[in-house]
């Protein structure tokens, strides 16, 4: 049996993966900015947009630290 929390479940090492943005949690420090900019980017209220959608694999490391650095939890992985 699988489910969205069994490892069966989880994307292969590697696979591209999306990742979200809550605009109402988002307070618009701008870490997550500058730990991907190829990813996030803050709009003119300063709400952070994810730009590239699913992330690459060779960004995930930064999108990683991204949702790490977040002081509001506003990013996270889909898929989670
Ligand atoms: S780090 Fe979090 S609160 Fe700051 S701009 Fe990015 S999503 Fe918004």
């Amino acid at each position: 049996m699988t489910d969205a929390l069994s490892p069966e479940a989880a994307p292969p090492a590697g696979a591209p993966r999306s990742v979200t943005v809550d605009e109402l949690a988002c307070e618009g420090h701008g870490r997550c900015e500058n730990a991907a900019p190829e990813v996030f980017a803050l709009d003119e209220d300063d709400i952070s947009r994810v730009i590239l959608d699913p992330v690459p694999p060779h960004l995930l490391g930064k999108v990683e630290r991204a949702v790490r650095l977040c002081p509001r939890q506003a990013v996270r992985w889909a898929d989670e």
